[in-house]
């Protein structure tokens, strides 16, 4: 089985080409990514008109280039994956017009592809992860941890009830005048800095509910910045750090309680694992707090390669041969972008498959 994958829904325009064999695992023949990056950086953050415009330019060539790469021709794939939802609706109508265009001129199914579905299910690709299994989504717009049951049976666990973790550094980065994206320019002036000189909040610590909470946390590096002045690099390097060690204090205990509800819900579960995803996940402290826990709690940690935990267009390949290695339906054509689309929605309507 072989498919075209679409992405479209945030500030990267992607096309992969995917092969599932017959023994369940897959080869990525093709996998082109083109990054907003540079259009968005000027404005702090992505900008829903300049990256839909972008997606028009960029993505018809994207896909002749990941079929030039794999060295097929359109009527080579059996199926086309595009991302139809949650996210930037501009960006979801070009990839998803372009993905129902492509298969109405072949004759091919369309799978219209939750994009949390695909960051959900990418572990299961590169590491062979066998459900159920926990997922923690941590990029610009998401920060979930997530039950994956199996194929379209998901069960939100927690979420954030206001900023993603991803937007907390790029709006620290924002406040202490370092470049966008914030994530990696925090870990930068990080690496030198005193983790201990403030105490920042740790929000929903010991709450028995599994959320997220960040926006204290950025007004407490905002009050901290004011506090001092004029603030040196030094501040700045030691504010990264304070923070930095914040969140990992507060992941400690949010994902801790996670573990702990899955080894309730799974007794019989010998070998558990927790799946990082998103951009954060290539921050090392962040990944070495999830690996310790996971050492801790007797889950083994399963980080997917950074290209394969921010966006891109193979996650949403390997969702569709997902789909269609179960048999499950293709989507009619008729099918609509949607910009909210929570993974758990459909998870009854997919169970009924019996997987
Ligand atoms: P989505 O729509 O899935 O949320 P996104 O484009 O917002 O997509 P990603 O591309 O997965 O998210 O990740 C980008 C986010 O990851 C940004 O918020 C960025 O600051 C953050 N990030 C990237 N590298 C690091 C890092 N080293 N440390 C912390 N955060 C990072
Ligand atoms: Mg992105
Ligand atoms: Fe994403």
């Amino acid at each position: 089985l072989r498919i075209l994958g679409i992405e479209t829904s945030c500030d990267e325009t992607a096309a992969a080409i995917v092969t599932r064999l017959a023994d369940g695992s897959a080869v990525t023949e093709a996998d082109v990514v083109l990054s907003q990056l540079d259009e968005h950086s000027a404005y702090g953050g992505v900008v829903p008109e300049i990256a839909a415009r972008a997606h028009v330019d960029a993505l018809d060539t994207l896909i002749e280039e990941a079929l030039q790469r794999a060295g097929i021709t359109l009527r080579e794939v059996d199926a086309i994956a595009a991302t139809s939802g949650p996210g930037l609706i501009g960006g979801l109508l070009v990839g998803l017009m372009t993905g129902k265009a492509l298969a109405r001129a072949t004759g091919k199914p369309l799978y219209a592809i939750n994009h949390l579905e695909g960051h959900a299910l990418t572990a299961r690709l590169t590491d062979g992860v066998t459900f159920p299994y926990l997922m923690l989504l941590v990029s610009g717009g998401h920060t979930q941890l997530v039950l994956v049951k199996g194929v379209g049976a998901y069960e939100r666990w927690g979420t954030t009830i206001d900023d993603a973790l991803g937007e907390a550094f790029d709006k620290t980065a924002k406040l202490l005048g370092l470049p966008y994206p914030g994530g990696p320019a925090v870990e930068r002036a990080a690496a030198s800095g005193n983790p201990k000189r403030f105490a920042f909040p740790r929000p929903l610590v010991g709450e028995a509910r599994l959320d997220f909470s960040f926006s204290g946390l950025k007004t407490a590096v905002r009050q901290a910045a004011e506090s001092i002045a004029p603030v040196s690099d030094q501040d700045i390097s030691d504010i990264c750090a304070s923070f930095q060690h914040a969140i990992s204090r507060t992941l400690k205990d949010r994902i801790g309680r996670g573990l702990q509800r899955f080894r309730e819900t799974y007794p019989e579960i010998t070998a558990p694992a927790l799946v990082v995803a998103g951009g954060v996940a290539a921050n090392k402290d962040v990944r070495h707090t999830l690996d310790t826990l996971c050492a801790e709690h007797g889950f083994r940690f399963v980080a997917p390669p950074h290209h394969l935990c921010t966006d891109n267009a193979v996650m949403i390949a390997w969702a569709g041969l997902e789909r269609m290695a179960l048999g499950l339906p293709a989507d009619e054509l008729t099918v609509a972008p949607r910009s909210r689309w929570p993974l758990d929605q459909d998870a009854k309507a997919l169970l009924a498959y019996g997987k």
